[in-house]
């Protein structure tokens, strides 16, 4: 099973993503969350990434494309995945369809998480994140038990580069541009299901569940 999460930065895609892999037993893979650890690696990719990524744009596709489709591949005797942060426009979702057809798989649902754009700004600017597992938190909403520490590995909170106010305004751009075409193309393939982002946590992950299910996934 082949499951895309597809939002606006800020609308719960890893937050969700993290939610219902979990309770459906799903890998999650994350496009950010790899280029992150490339990065934190010191690797010849995350080199190649970095400087996109602090500006809030999107990394080239030469980049990204071969990284995720490995990763897909490697995980395909898993009972499922959800793509979170990937495709992030149409060339990338193009490649993504004839990859799978090659191996006679194709994508199932394609998760649309919506959220007004006040509600994305104020999730943004609270965000932190672990610098070792990259569990998300938020500083109002969702604040971890001992300040600036993981409650899942203990680890260091950060604030991601990319969330200050500069980056989060490029990124938002470059997802009205390049990344809101998907949503017309998959719900063209008939594949897309829009759901209100806004809830707490396990409310909107519930809300997913019940729509997956509801079309017998
Ligand atoms: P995310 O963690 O999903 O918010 O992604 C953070 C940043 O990583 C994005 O702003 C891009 O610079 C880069 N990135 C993540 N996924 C992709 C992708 N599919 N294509 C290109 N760049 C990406």
């Amino acid at each position: 099973m082949y499951i895309i999460f597809l939002g606006a930065p800020g609308a719960g895609k890893g937050t969700q993503a993290a939610y219902v892999a979990q309770k459906l037993n799903l890998l999650h893979l994350a496009a950010g969350d790899l280029l992150r650890q490339e990065i934190e690696g010191g690797t010849e990719l995350g080199m190649k990434a970095e400087s996109y990524m602090e500006k809030g744009v999107l990394a080239p596709d030469s980049v990204v494309m071969p990284m995720v489709l490995q990763r897909i591949s490697d995980a395909e005797a898993e009972s499922g995945i959800i793509l979170d942060g990937f495709p992030r426009n149409l060339k990338q979702a193009e490649t993504l369809d004839q990859a799978l057809t090659q191996r006679g798989k194709a994508i199932d649902k394609v998760v649309h998480i919506n959220v007004s754009e006040e509600e994305l700004v104020k999730r943004l600017s609270g965000r932190r994140i672990c610098r070792s597992c990259q569990m998300p938190y938020h500083v109002v909403s969702s604040p971890p038990q001992v300040q600036d520490s993981c409650d899942r590995c203990g680890s260091e909170l950060y604030r991601r580069p990319d969330d200050s106010v500069e980056a989060v305004k490029k990124r938002l751009e470059v997802y009205s541009t390049e990344t809101a075409p998907l949503i017309d193309y998959y719900s063209r393939a008939g594949k897309l299901l829009t759901i209100d982002g806004e809830g707490d946590v396990g409310e909107v992950g519930e809300r997913i569940i019940a729509a997956l299910h509801g079309e017998g996934l």
